[in-house]
C-alpha cells in the first residue's frame, strides 16, 4: 500500500501514536496552522531525530505543544500578561515564548540551549487527542525538509518526510496554512516575534499593553541571534586535537586528546563515545552547561564531521565560538 505511513485518527492509532513518542519516535500530526512533526519535549534524543530529519543546518528552537494551560505551567512561568493572552487565545494558533522552569524536564535542544521556552495549545482535535493520549509535551516544527514550504496535507507529509517519521496521523487538510502568531511579553510591551493569524490588534486589546513587532536584526530564527542565547562563559577552542593543561574537553568519538592537568581532572565530556551525531546532538546543551559551570577559561572540542546533524552542531559551536557584538543582524529564514 503506498500510504502505509498515513493513519487515521482513530483511538486505536492514538494509542500507537504515543507509543512511538514514548519509544523516541516521530509521529506526524495535524495542527490548524499546517502539519507538524512531533517528538516527546522531554527526551533529547527524540528532539535530535527532528533536527535530523528535517535535515535543519542549525538547531533553531522548537515550539512545544501542551494539552493545557497547566501544563504549560509545569515548565514554565506564565506571567500575568501571558495568562491573560493564553486564557485567551488558547487552544489556538498562538505561541507564547515564556521562561523556562528549571527543574523542568523539558530537553535544553528544544529551546536550543535557550531558558525561555515557546508552548503553544493547539486547536486541532487531533492535535488536542494526541497531546491527551501521550499525556506530555510534543515538540513539533513543521513536517517538511529545511528550507521546504509546510505541509497543510498528510500526502504533503509523506512525500517529504517518507521513511524519516514513524506515523503520520491524517487529519485532512489544515484550515489556516500560515504559522502561528509568536509573542513574548516583556515589561510593559508584547513582543511580536512572528506574525500569524491573531493580529497583534486583538493581542492588544487583550493584553492592554502595546504590541511591539520586531524587526528583522532582532528576529530570532535562530538562538546564535538572540541576545539571551546560551553563550557559554567559557571560550571555545574548536578541532581540538591536544588539550591544555587548564583547558576542559568536550571531546567526540572515540580516539580523544589526552588530558590535562590536575586543575582540570574531571572537566571533560565525550558528546558520543561511539561517534553518533545524534546522540551529540542530543547531548551538547547539557555538556556544555556542565562544563561551563566548572568555571574553566576555555572549553577545547574535538573535530566533528560536518555532514547531517554535525553541521548544525557545528554552526552552534561556531556561535559560541565567535566573538559576539551585542546586535548580530539576522540573515537566517525559519524552517
Ligand atoms: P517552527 O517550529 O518552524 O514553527 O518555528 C518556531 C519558531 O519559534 C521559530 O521562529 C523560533 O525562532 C521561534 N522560537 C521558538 N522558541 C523560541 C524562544 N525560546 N525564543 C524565541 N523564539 C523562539
Ligand atoms: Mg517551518
Amino acid at each position: 500500500m503506498p500510504d502505509h505511513r498515513i493513519y487515521p485518527p482513530t483511538s486505536v492509532n492514538y494509542t500507537l501514536a504515543a507509543k512511538y513518542l514514548r519509544q523516541g519516535k516521530l509521529v506526524s500530526f495535524p495542527t490548524e496552522t499546517v502539519y507538524g512533526l512531533g517528538a516527546n519535549a522531554c527526551d533529547d534524543r527524540a528532539v535530535a531525530e527532528i533536527f535530523a530529519a528535517k535535515d535543519r543546518p542549525r538547531f533553531n528552537p522548537l515550539i512545544v505543544h501542551v494539552p493545557s494551560l497547566e501544563m504549560a505551567e509545569k515548565y514554565a512561568y506564565l506571567d500575568f500578561t501571558s495568562r491573560q493572552l493564553a486564557e485567551k487565545f488558547w487552544p489556538g494558533p498562538f505561541t507564547l515564548v515564556l521562561n523556562k522552569k528549571p527543574d523542568g524536564e523539558l530537553s535544553d535542544l528544544v529551546s536550543a540551549g535557550l531558558d525561555t521556552v515557546a508552548i503553544r495549545l493547539p486547536r486541532h482535535s487531533v492535535a488536542q487527542q494526541l497531546l491527551r493520549q501521550f499525556g506530555g509535551p510534543i515538540a513539533a516544527p513543521s513536517a517538511n525538509r529545511s528550507g521546504r514550504v509546510s505541509p497543510t496535507t498528510a500526502k504533503h507529509v509523506e512525500e517529504e518526510l517518507d521513511d524519516r517519521v514513524a506515523m503520520i496521523l491524517d487529519g485532512g487538510p489544515c484550515d489556516e496554512g500560515i504559522e502561528s502568531t509568536i509573542v513574548q511579553v516583556s515589561g510593559q510591551e508584547v513582543r511580536l516575534l512572528r506574525p500569524g493569524s491573531v493580529s497583534p490588534r486583538e493581542i492588544e486589546m487583550v493584553a492592554g499593553l502595546p504590541v511591539k513587532a520586531v524587526t528583522a536584526a532582532d528576529t530570532p530564527t535562530a538562538p546564535g541571534q538572540l541576545k539571551s542565547h546560551y553563550a557559554p562563559r567559557a571560550k571555545l577552542r574548536l578541532n581540538a586535537t591536544h588539550v591544555l593543561p587548564d583547558e576542559a574537553l568536550l571531546a567526540f568519538g572515540r580516539n580523544i586528546p589526552h588530558t590535562a592537568g590536575p586543575d582540570t581532572a574531571g572537566a571533560v565530556r565525550n558528546l558520543s563515545p561511539s561517534g553518533s551525531l545524534k546522540e551529540a546532538a542530543a547531548n551538547l546543551f547539557a555538556m556544555l552547561r556542565e562544563l561551563d559551570s566548572m568555571n574553566v577559561e576555555t572549553i577545547a572540542v574535538s573535530p566533528i564531521p560536518s555532514q547531517g546533524l554535525g553541521l548544525a552542531i557545528n554552526d552552534r559551536l561556531q556561535r559560541a565560538a565567535a566573538p559576539r557584538p551585542e546586535n548580530t543582524p539576522a540573515g537566517d529564514k525559519a524552517s
